[in-house]
C-alpha cells in the first residue's frame, strides 16, 4: 500500500492502477548535498486534522532528527494511524492547522503524496491492501525507479532490478515465489508485513514510518522484520515506529518513546517509558 501512494494511487482507488504521475513539481527540491546525523528531518508542530468531518488530530508536535528512532504508543483510536497517514498525504485526511516541515525547511504538507514518497517519506501501513492484477515485482520496480529518478539515479532495467529484488527479498525472509504474485495477493498477514519491509528496503527512504508492522507476526517473523529495519537504519535516516508492544522495542531500540492520546502526544520519554507502559498500561491517562 505504501507503493500505492508512491505511484500516485489515491486511497479511494487502491484497487485501480493509475499510471504514475509524470509531472514534476517545482516544489520538490533536490536532495540536500550534506546529510548529517542530528539534522532535523521532520518537524511537526501543532498539527490538526479531520477525517470525515471530525477532528482526530488535535495539535500533534514531534521533532525527528536523522539517526533517531522514535516509538509512538498509545491506546487504540488515539490517532496514531491518522498521524502517519496525514504525513504521507492520504487523501481521506484533511489537515486543518499546524505545520510539518521536512529536511531543511520543505513544507511536507504542500507536496503531493507521490512527491513525498519520491522524496523519501515512506509509510508501512497497518493494513496493507491487496492490488489484484498488478504484479508485485513490476510494482516494486516502477516504484523504485520513480524514487531513483527523484534522486537523479539511472533506472534499473528489469533484469538488473531482479538482482536487487532477490537480494532484498532474502534479507526479509521472502521466497522467490512472491515475485510473480500480485501485490499482497493472497499474502498472509505476516507476509504482507514482510512485503512492506521489502518495499522499505528497496526504496531506501529518509523517513520511514512503520505502523504496527509487528502486529500479527510470530516471534521468528518479528526478528526477521526487525533485522530488516536495523539493516536499513543509518545516521542519515530516521524511523518512526508505531507499536503497542515493548517486544518490538527489544529488537529495534528507540531513542524516544511518545504516548499519543486523544489526538495529541501527551508524554515523551526514553526507552524506559515503553517498559513503564508495559507494566502499568495507560491508566495514567485517566488521571491526567
Ligand atoms: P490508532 O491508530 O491510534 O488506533 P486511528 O488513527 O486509526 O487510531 O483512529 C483515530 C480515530 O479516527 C478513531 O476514532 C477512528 O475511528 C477514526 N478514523 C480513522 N480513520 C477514519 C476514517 N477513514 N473514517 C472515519 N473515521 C476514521
Ligand atoms: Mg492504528
Amino acid at each position: 500500500m505504501a507503493l500505492a501512494i508512491l505511484l500516485g494511487l489515491s486511497g479511494s482507488s487502491q484497487a485501480a492502477f493509475v499510471a504514475p504521475s509524470t509531472s514534476s513539481s517545482t516544489s520538490v527540491r533536490a536532495r540536500p548535498a550534506v546529510m548529517a546525523q542530528g539534522d532535523v528531518l521532520l518537524d511537526v508542530e501543532g498539527l490538526t486534522a479531520n477525517v470525515a468531518d471530525s477532528e482526530i488530530l488535535k495539535g500533534v508536535s514531534l521533532q525527528v532528527k536523522r539517526g533517531e528512532v522514535h516509538a509512538i504508543m498509545g491506546p487504540n483510536g488515539s490517532g496514531k494511524s491518522t498521524f502517519s497517514k496525514v504525513l504521507v498525504g492520504h487523501p481521506a485526511y484533511e489537515v486543518t492547522g499546524g505545520k510539518a516541515m521536512y529536511r531543511d525547511g520543505e513544507d511536507l504538507l504542500e507536496l503531493e503524496p507521490e512527491e513525498r514518497a519520491q522524496q523519501g517519506v515512506f509509510l508501512a501501513f497497518q493494513y496493507p491492501v491487496e492490488i489484484p492484477g498488478v504484479s508485485n515485482s513490476d510494482f516494486l520496480r516502477l516504484a523504485v525507479n520513480k524514487r531513483r529518478g527523484a534522486l537523479g539515479l539511472p533506472e534499473h532495467d528489469p533484469i538488473e532490478f531482479f538482482g536487487v529484488l532477490a537480494e532484498k527479498m532474502s534479507t526479509v525472509g521472502m521466497s522467490n515465489d512472491f515475485i510473480g504474485r500480485d501485490v499482497n495477493g493472497g499474502f498472509s498477514g505476516g507476509e504482507k508485513k514482510r512485503n512492506e519491509i521489502l518495499q522499505m528496503a528497496l526504496l531506501a527512504p529518509e523517513l520511514a514510518i512503520l505502523d504496527e508492522t509487528d502486529s500479527g507476526l510470530d516471534i521468528d517473523a518479528l526478528k526477521t522484520v526487525a533485522e530488516g529495519v536495523n539493516t536499513y537504519k543509518s545516521d542519515e535516516n530516521a524511523i518512526v515506529l508505531i507499536t503497542h508492544y515493548q517486544r518490538l522495542l527489544d529488537y529495534i531500540k528507540p531513542d524516544y518513546v511518545h504516548v499519543m492520546s486523544k489526538g495529541q502526544i501527551v508524554r515523551s520519554g526514553g526507552p524506559e517509558l515503553a517498559l513503564e507502559l508495559e507494566k502499568d498500561g495507560y491508566a495514567f491517562l485517566d488521571r491526567s
